[in-house]
């Protein structure tokens, strides 16, 4: 279990220090902003959408490494799928973070089990579940500021 943690811890690392999809989107049709006051974090995810498939997304803000990581690892997880195949997955990683997780789950949901430690650290599960919020937000067109609060 210890390996599988250093594992995950670089995963997490990798993608806070080199994250992909950052930046702004041109062709952007969905847009969201999301906030965690609690740790700080603030994200804004930018989708486009086509046909009901998330044809391109990225995502900007400042937030710490789990909130970047995050945002980072579930950007390359939803892009090219359904929309509602990535409602399906938020569901599930809000699942893996929030309550004990059958490896099922843990399995569908690929590299972003990584994740799945941050349920013993309560304050950590919304930093990384902002950015599927704020995907969520913007795939249900909501405006205005997702938050975790
Ligand atoms: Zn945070």
């Amino acid at each position: 279990m210890s390996d599988l943690r250093e594992l995950y811890q670089e995963v997490i690392l990798d993608h806070h220090k080199r994250p992909r999809n950052f930046g702004p989107l041109q062709e952007a049709n969905r847009h969201a902003e999301g906030r965690n006051p609690l740790c700080g974090d603030h994200l804004s995810v930018q989708v486009d959408v086509e046909g009901g498939i998330i044809k391109d997304v990225a995502f900007e803000g400042a937030g710490c490494a789990i909130s970047r990581a995050s945002a980072s690892l579930m950007t390359d997880a939803v892009k090219g799928k359904p929309v509602e195949e990535a409602e399906r997955m938020f569901e599930e990683f809000h699942q893996m973070v929030t309550s004990g997780v059958e490896v099922a789950v843990e399995e569908s949901l690929g590299k972003l089990a990584v994740f799945c430690g941050v349920r013993e650290f309560p304050s950590r599960v919304k930093c990384a579940s902002l950015a599927w919020h704020t995907l969520h937000a913007a795939l249900e067109e909501k405006s205005g500021t997702a938050s975790t609060e």
